[in-house]
């Protein structure tokens, strides 16, 4: 097994059924890009060529999770195929109690309601987005305590993922303990461009909060994912197994979220798990209020036993060596064509900065939302913003969150696309990259309340 990691990662399956792709025009693209009003997530998907829009629920499973599929239980109380997936929770991820959900943001609506009360704080690795609203929803401030290598896009930091310890020091001696709940630990951060969490920055976390009486809460969406870049990144973990490192990670936490559309290999599910009784028990109970009961949480049997499954599968060394190693591929051949990227490579996705890329934009034009538009329109390619659009406004000001960091991000489904297909992506970025000082940015013309980044409207300026 560790011999193959001197040999080239080549995909670590063989296709069994094809989904053809269509091509459209640049004219046709154009059309469909004014209709979706320059927003990414308002495309039709019949319009897309290569669709790097998102991870989520867009793997392609396996013939043994298809199988699984087939022998769902879908009764509606006490499905076997829960007691596979719990099973599998804990075998993999090690916390005692399962809660299954829907998908992530099911888990995180149930512990915010569940853990957070008005007036007390939330601190966190940098935002997620349905994570921190969910927080605030519940009365909860969001507080980001990430490194400040995790702004920086040019900064090499192995691990910018990690907490600072500093920052969070600073907010327990300014509003207490007892007023922060829990943290939320991502791993791996997606907004700071799939960056991973230490070992060791775990442990220390853990220390800390042991001793301030501060629950650990994962956000263990990318878990498998991070686990990679600790065994090739940090001292001391490189002969131990994905499964060993994830099992190491998770017990640093009392639960975690999870979005089973990501790691878990699957096309929906989540689910909450704990190692506390009582906060599982009121979790139990919740659960049943707003996703399902609590053997199903939201799901139909066959999509806990695909989860199950995939579970296992996704823990393979194999598997996923070559899922990182494939964005690793991409973002090496952006890189040495002098795109602008955020390193080191993230685990999911590469991340294009579109503040270098489009230096003459103000972040009011919007510059990673314009880029996503650019590429779909060269390419057919389906890219997503993760820039002012997506950090949304401050509900006490009300004015624009300024992130630091503009980007767009090319996010590649597990088990999906080609090395190819990999090749055809590189040369269309090159392409707008070529003819980058003639794009103008966009202005915004329509704004939802919540999350407006999946439905806003743009215009050209
Ligand atoms: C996707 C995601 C979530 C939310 O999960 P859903 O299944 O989309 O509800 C939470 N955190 C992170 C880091 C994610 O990537």
């Amino acid at each position: 097994m560790e011999n193959s990691n001197k040999r080239s990662w080549a995909e670590p399956y063989k296709i069994k059924v094809v989904e053809p792709l269509k091509m459209t025009t640049r004219e046709e693209r154009n059309k469909a890009l004014e209709e979706a009003g320059f927003n990414t997530f308002l495309l039709k998907s019949d319009d897309v060529y290569i669709d790097l829009l998102t991870d989520s629920g867009t793997n392609a499973m396996s013939d043994n999770q298809w199988a699984g599929m087939m022998l769902g239980d879908e009764a509606y109380a006490g499905s076997k195929n829960f007691y596979h997936l719990e099973d599998a929770v804990k075998k993999y991820y090690g916390y005692k109690y399962l809660v299954p959900t829907h998908q992530g943001r099911g888990a995180e609506h149930i512990i915010s309601q569940i853990l957070i009360k008005p007036g007390t704080y939330v601190p966190g690795n940098m935002y997620f987005t349905t994570t921190r609203l969910h927080q605030e929803l519940a009365g909860g401030k969001f507080v980001d305590v990430i490194i400040d290598d995790a702004h920086n896009p040019a900064s090499l930091h192995p691990f910018k993922g990690n907490v600072d310890l500093e920052k969070l020091d600073a907010l327990v001696k300014k509003v207490g303990a007892k007023s922060i709940p829990y943290i939320t630990i991502g791993v791996t951060v997606n907004m700071a461009g799939g960056q991973p969490v230490a070992m060791a920055n775990l442990k220390d976390v853990r220390a800390y909060c042991l001793k301030q009486g501060i629950r650990v809460v994962l956000d263990a969406t990318r878990a498998v994912e991070n686990a990679y870049f600790i065994k090739t990144r940090e001292k001391g973990y490189e002969n131990k197994s994905i499964e060993e490192i994830l099992l190491e990670m998770c017990s640093y936490s009392d639960a975690c979220t999870m979005s089973g559309k990501k790691d878990c290999l699957t096309n929906i599910g989540g689910f909450l798990a704990l190692n506390e009784w009582d906060v599982f028990e009121e979790a139990r109970n919740m659960v049943v209020v707003y996703e399902g009961l609590h053997t199903y949480g939201g799901l139909a049997g066959r999509d806990m036993e695909a989860m199950a499954r995939g579970i296992a599968e996704a823990v393979q060394w194999d598997h996923i060596r070559a899922r990182i190693g494939q964005v690793e591929y991409v973002g090496d051949k952006l890189k040495s064509l002098s795109v602008p990227i955020v390193l080191p490579i993230g685990g999911h996705a590469v991340f294009l900065d579109a503040k270098t890329f489009l230096p003459h934009l103000k972040q009011t034009e919007f510059p990673a939302q314009t880029l996503a538009a650019e590429l779909y329109l060269e390419s057919g390619i389906r890219s997503m913003e993760r820039g002012i659009v997506s950090a949304g406004r401050n509900s006490e000001t009300g004015d624009h969150f300024y992130p630091k960091l503009e980007l767009v991000r090319l996010t590649f489904p597990r088990r999906v696309y080609t090395q190819a297909h990999c090749d055809v992506t590189v040369e269309a970025v090159n392409e707008v990259f070529n003819r980058r000082n003639s794009i103008k940015g966009l202005k915004m013309v329509y704004e939802p309340k919540y999350l407006r980044f999946f439905q806003a409207r743009f215009e050209r300026l």
